[in-house]
């Protein structure tokens, strides 16, 4: 096991942070980390990390011990803290090559990490000229430098545009194929479109750890649809499984249907029936963030 938690706490004052939390994750899995503000997610990586003592239960990482023996085990950790904190006053690959020397490496490798990252345009900029997308490449380029098996990513994506969004996700899934990557974030479709597992956190305690493919075994199934003009009710009741529906505004309809067969044609043929044109059909996969709400409220 490349991660190993086992019944970590963390104590501040009377507030149990983190409370007796275990679970383990392997190599070649990137494993989502959800929870609401205040769940205990940064100072249960900043445990794993090392960067701060938990006060009770032991962590691992590549089976060592990362109270006892933290430098060692920091050797094979890469951090990406919340907030990605650089020296922003150095240029890119100063930065880099400082980092480095901090893990006592040669320069050699950091060109190969640069271009990594998609950096070797920006490589010679000031890091305060950088936008935040390629901010986070630096930090992530910083975190992956001395080739570490784990990747610990707190909330790496936050405050990205969307296309910015898509390239960093790319490239943690890239990383996440031979690496260990434990990565948090409030976005539910993020660990749905990059995790294979997720693990939800709530109030210091673990609420939930499944793979992402047991998530969609359930049949809830939920359609977006618009229809070229404003249907009544009672028409929409007559589709068959449908188990509830919103008319959002004017002709969009949501609609959650129980069964395992794909509603879409059904919606088309309904559709055509009744004399209506579709404009504009989407499915949704809710179950992630039916079940976040359900197991944090
Ligand atoms: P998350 O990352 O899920 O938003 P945190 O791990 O940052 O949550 O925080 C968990 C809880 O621990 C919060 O209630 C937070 O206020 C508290 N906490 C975190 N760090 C400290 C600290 N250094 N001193 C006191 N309380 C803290």
């Amino acid at each position: 096991m490349s991660i190993q938690l086992t019944e970590i706490s963390k104590i501040y004052g009377a507030q149990k942070a983190v409370n007796a939390i275990s679970f383990e994750a392997e190599k070649g899995e990137i494993v989502g980390f959800l929870g609401p503000n205040g769940a205990g997610k940064s100072t249960t990586m900043k445990i794993l990390t090392g960067f701060i003592q938990p006060s009770e239960g032991t962590v691992l990482v590549n089976g060592i011990d990362v109270v006892s023996n933290a430098i060692e085990a920091q050797r094979k950790i890469g951090y990406l803290p919340e907030h990605n904190p650089l020296y922003v006053e150095m240029y890119v690959r100063e930065y880099l090559q400082f980092q480095a020397s901090l893990h006592n490496m040669a320069k050699s490798n950091i060109d190969g990490v640069i271009e990594k990252v998609g950096l070797t345009n920006e490589a010679h900029k000031k890091i305060n000229q950088l936008s935040k997308g390629y901010r986070q490449r630096v930090g992530l380029a910083a975190a992956i430098l001395h080739d570490p098996e784990v990747l610990i990513l707190d909330e790496p994506t936050t405050g990205l545009d969307p296309n910015q969004l898509v390239e960093i996700r790319q490239l943690i899934k890239d990383l996440g194929k031979d690496k260990t990557v434990l990565l948090s974030t409030h976005i539910m479709q993020e660990v749905e479109a990059m995790c294979d597992r997720v693990i939800i956190i709530n109030k210091g305690k673990i609420v939930l750890d499944k793979p992402i493919s047991e998530l969609k075994t359930s049949n809830e199934q939920i359609i977006k649809v618009t229809f070229d003009y404003k249907l009544e009710e009672q028409f929409i009741k007559r589709l068959p499984n449908i188990t509830a529906y919103k008319n959002t505004i004017e002709n969009n309809w949501v609609l959650t249907f129980n069964t395992s067969e794909d509603m879409r044609p059904v919606i088309f043929d309904f559709a055509q029936e009744n004399g209506l044109k579709i404009l504009g059909l989407n499915t949704e996969n809710k179950n992630l963030e039916s079940l976040f709400r359900e197991l944090t409220q």
